[in-house]
């Protein structure tokens, strides 16, 4: 759980730059984050910045931000990565190993952008030196949950949310005095299938899917955003960082993605966070945290935008959020299995391999041919997400787009 006094040491603007880590800075997280680096560069010392192939745009960025290292995870792409950071003075480095210490390089905070479970060791190593870690990559906290809460705990380390619903939601929490909180409402888009009818939805391409109405993301993300998995996700994700019971997290679609997320007080109060929508205002939130710092971000025009919808969440239509919510329910491996087989099935999708509507099939497939046990600690959750991958991809292989 995130505390708002969990205030760490952290050197104030203007005294003593930041040190940043950024894992996953080639992707649309890392990239906005890399944006605000640059805007902020008396702010920032960048120690540190990862992807996972694309070395010329790692390369560049590095440069530009001088950092001291950056690593490559495909270790096939070493000579290259090395080659273009020739005369630099920045170390190169590659493979899943030299990612992990990478977090493991003494920094102050580390932006956690990596997609998927592939984030979880990187962004663990992160959280085992005490740093204060900026959670994008969701999945590491679906599939690990309590434990990984457990090792935040264990190392007093400090953990900020980048998702811009828990971001919302982080800012207007009460945490002093949790027991006012009545629920907290995620807002969702929608995706661009709101209005589809499952008909519809079962010949869309992954061309249509990725084409988000109001973020620009990831494939994956976009994926999970047609899906409305990705409610699911932040779902589990809310569940794990603030002190609510699964039944005070409530889903409200809002398709113009304006007010971010919402906390509803015992007193009838109800707090949004509202803004455009851009990544830059959640990350830059926990970049500079507990101050404030300016953005590029459009400023909200609400008299322009003149009126806001909301209505109910279809969970007909959109199978992933109740499969999401008995995942969270059922807890134990259920949210590591879900994670994994949903990784897998957009993967698939993605490929042309199976159909849309097969992703939430895959899941809940996984799901039931799975026992589901308690999970007792991080390599169990390895083992379990390995074990769900291969199921997953072999009941993928029964269906056919
Ligand atoms: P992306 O696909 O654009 O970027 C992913 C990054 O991770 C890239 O830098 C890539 O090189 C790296 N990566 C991928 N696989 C890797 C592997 N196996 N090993 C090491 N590095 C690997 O994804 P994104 O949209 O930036 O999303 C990143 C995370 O942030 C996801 O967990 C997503 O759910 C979350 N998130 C994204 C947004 C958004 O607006 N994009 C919003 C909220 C949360
Ligand atoms: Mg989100």
């Amino acid at each position: 759980m995130v505390t708002a006094t969990a205030l760490s040491a952290l050197p104030l603007p203007g005294i003593a730059p930041k040190k940043v880590t950024v894992l996953g800075t080639t992707g649309s997280i890392g990239q906005s984050t890399v944006k605000l680096l640059e805007q902020h560069a008396d702010a920032f010392e960048v120690v540190a910045l990862t992807a996972h192939r694309n070395v010329a745009l790692l390369a560049d960025q590095a440069k530009r931000l001088r950092a001291k290292r950056a690593v490559v995870g495909d270790e096939t792409l070493y000579a290259e990565l090395r080659d273009a950071l020739a005369g630099s003075g920045i170390e190169a480095a590659a493979g899943d190993k030299a990612l992990q210490e990478a977090a493991a390089m003494p920094s102050d905070l580390v932006v956690a952008g990596i997609v998927g479970a592939a984030g979880l060791a990187p962004t663990l190593e992160a959280v085992r030196r005490g740093a204060t870690v900026a959670l994008a990559n969701k999945e590491c906290l679906v599939c690990a949950g309590e434990l990984f809460l457990g090792e935040i705990q264990k190392h007093n380390a400090t953990l900020l949310p980048v998702d811009s619903e828990h971001s919302a939601i982080f800012q207007v929490f009460d945490f002093e005095h949790p027991e006012g909180v009545e629920k907290i409402i995620l807002t969702a888009s929608g995706g661009p299938f709101r209005h589809y009818t499952r008909e519809q939805m079962r010949n869309v391409t992954p061309a249509q899917a990725v084409n988000h109405p109001n973020w620009s993301m990831g494939a994956k993300i976009s994926i999970d955003s047609a899906t409305m998995m990705n409610k699911g996700l932040e779902l589990i994700e809310a569940f794990y960082l603030f002190p609510v019971k699964e039944k005070q997290i409530e889903i409200l679609v809002h398709p113009e993605s304006i007010v971010h997320s919402m906390v509803a007080y015992v007193d009838g109060s109800v707090l949004a966070q509202m803004g455009t929508p851009n990544m830059c205002t959640p990350i830059a939130y926990a970049l500079a945290w507990p101050e404030r710092i300016a953005t590029p971000a459009a400023r909200l025009d609400l008299a322009r935008i003149g009126t806001l919808h909301f209505e109910e969440p279809d969970a007909v239509r959109f199978p992933a959020l109740r499969l999401a919510r008995e995942a969270l329910r059922q807890g134990g491996a259920a949210p590591t299995v879900l994670n994994a087989a949903n990784e897998v099935a957009v993967q698939r999708f993605l490929d042309g391999k199976i159909g849309f509507l097969d992703i939430a099939r895959v899941v809940e497939q996984t799901l039931d041919a799975t026992a589901i046990h308690p999970l007792s600690d991080i390599a169990a959750v390895v083992e379990c997400d390995r074990a769900a991958r291969l199921a997953a991809s072999a009941i993928s292989d029964t269906m056919r787009a």
